[in-house]
């Protein structure tokens, strides 16, 4: 490392994809159009899409270049030799099973695992992940530490498992327990690390009580990234390194190729149980595909093997977790509120904090999120009152917090597109006070978020 404090793209532009810009009025009609709703605009009118960063990264030369190596025999095609290689040189399961993406693992996994009466501890499930273990009858139970819970509790590790409570938990549901999760970096707690010895720790709980344990390990590389930048003893480690540790500890995992595979679909279930790889494989046929290519193209697998060589490569994580920091400290230094320490992949707005005139059922951070798309044609996402309040009788409540996720796509934006980002963000924090709140329109009974229509009060 030298001393130069600027940020370097580890990469230089190959192919360039144009971003449309608008004025505030196309911005307005086409909030009108979408019922103030960020889901429903065409994404050629947003200039900046931080909506999220699943599958919305860019491809390398050598992953485009994979592509063409794509071998789409329907049976034991060699793409998918490169591709069970590359996983099982970072996760040496003994069983590696190809699914489009991540969810479809877990609807596999839990489909075999899961069902009435069962409970399954997480640091915090991913909403799609408790989903697929609710879809069984199972319970879904999250045990981050108490930090995890706190927006402004600044700890290195945020995303680990509240030891004393798995303890307790799996002794007080012996026999009803199929598995441990563990979501490396914790998504729905901001992108969090877990450190290794938390893993070791949770790894001993799970060994005392004959319980497995599995990852969620869609950003397993930014994880590891934290953990060589904070852990101590870690420092001197090659990323591969610490990921093989990792997954050592861990009796198999989900995951998103579409988040740390670097590519734009994808994912897979892997395990070192050979009942268990019987039992989903066998699910697999029937709504995937083929144990060799599992709803994937051969052209599909290729990327993801070379995705996975590039994403543990120290110069692209130095970027990428410091880029994410230069967002977050550049906002926390205009004094605008964020979640902190900046996770890896998403900065937080804390809307409920900057907007202390609109009462959660009014939807702050539904507020935030339209004017920052108003204002500079930046899409983010409310996580929040309109994605979390809606009981299942219908009724609403505030959720745990009011934020607005900036997500950052891989690869894809420059330091300038974040300047911008920075430059937005503090002009609306600045008139804050002038944001009015939301009612809601129109909704569906369930994930209200995605297709519900708002209008300004
Ligand atoms: C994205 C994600 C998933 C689901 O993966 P998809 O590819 O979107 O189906 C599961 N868990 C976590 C932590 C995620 O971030």
């Amino acid at each position: 490392m030298n001393h130069w404090k600027t940020i370097v793209e580890p990469f230089r532009i190959h192919s360039v994809e144009p971003v449309r810009m608008t004025t505030v009025d196309e911005r307005d009609a086409a909030l009108r159009t979408a019922g103030n709703n960020l889901f429903n605009l065409h994404a050629a009118d947003v200039l900046i899409d931080l909506l999220t960063d699943s599958g919305t990264g860019a491809m390398s030369r050598d992953q485009w270049a994979a592509l063409q190596h794509g071998d789409e025999s329907y049976a034991g095609s060699p793409s998918w030799f490169v591709f069970l290689q590359a996983v099982q040189e970072l996760f040496p399961f003994r069983h590696v099973i190809p699914t489009h993406q991540g969810r479809a693992a877990e609807k596999i996994l839990f489909s075999v695992i899961g069902g009435p009466g069962k409970v399954i501890p997480n640091n915090t499930h991913f909403d799609t992940t408790r989903a697929n273990v609710e879809a069984t009858g199972a319970q879904a139970v999250d045990l981050v530490i108490p930090e995890g819970r706190d927006p402004s509790a600044l700890h290195p590790f945020k995303g680990n498992m509240d030891i004393g409570a798995l303890d307790a938990f799996l002794a007080a549901h012996a026999g009803s327990v199929p598995v441990v999760f563990v979501t490396i970096t914790n998504n729905s707690g901001g992108g969090q690390p877990v450190s290794l010895a938390n893993l070791h720790e949770v790894r001993a709980v799970c060994d005392r009580h004959g319980v497995p344990l599995f990852l969620d390990g869609c950003r397993f590389a930014e994880n590891a990234w934290f953990i060589k930048l904070r852990e101590p003893g870690q420092a001197d480690r090659s990323i591969p390194d610490i990921v093989r540790e990792i997954a050592s500890l861990a009796d198999g995992m989900t995951m998103s190729a579409k988040k740390d595979g670097l590519a734009n679909i994808g994912g897979w279930l892997a395990m070192n149980d050979d009942g268990l790889a019987e039992a989903c494989r066998n699910l697999l046929i029937l709504t995937e595909g083929f144990p060799t290519y599992g709803g994937l193209a051969g052209r599909d697998l290729e990327a993801i093997a070379q995705g996975l060589r590039e994403v543990v490569a120290e110069d692209y994580l130095r970027y990428r977790i410091r880029s994410t920091a230069y967002l977050g400290e550049a906002l926390h230094a205009a004094g605008v509120p964020l979640v902190r320490p900046f996770g890896g992949h998403a900065v937080y707005l804390d809307a409920r904090a900057l907007l202390p005139h609109i009462p959660p059922l009014q939807y702050p951070g539904q507020a935030l999120a339209v004017a920052l798309y108003r204002e500079g044609g930046i899409r983010g996402c409310e996580i929040g009152t309109v994605m979390f309040g809606l009981r299942p009788d219908g009724t609403e409540t505030p959720g745990p917090m009011d934020l607005v996720r900036l997500a950052i796509p891989r690869r894809t934006y420059t330091q300038s597109h974040m300047d911008y980002v920075i430059e937005v963000v503090t002009y609306v924090a600045a008139r804050a006070a002038d944001l009015r709140g939301y009612r809601i329109s129109q909704a569906p009974p369930a994930l209200r978020h995605f297709t519900a229509r708002f209008e300004s009060l």
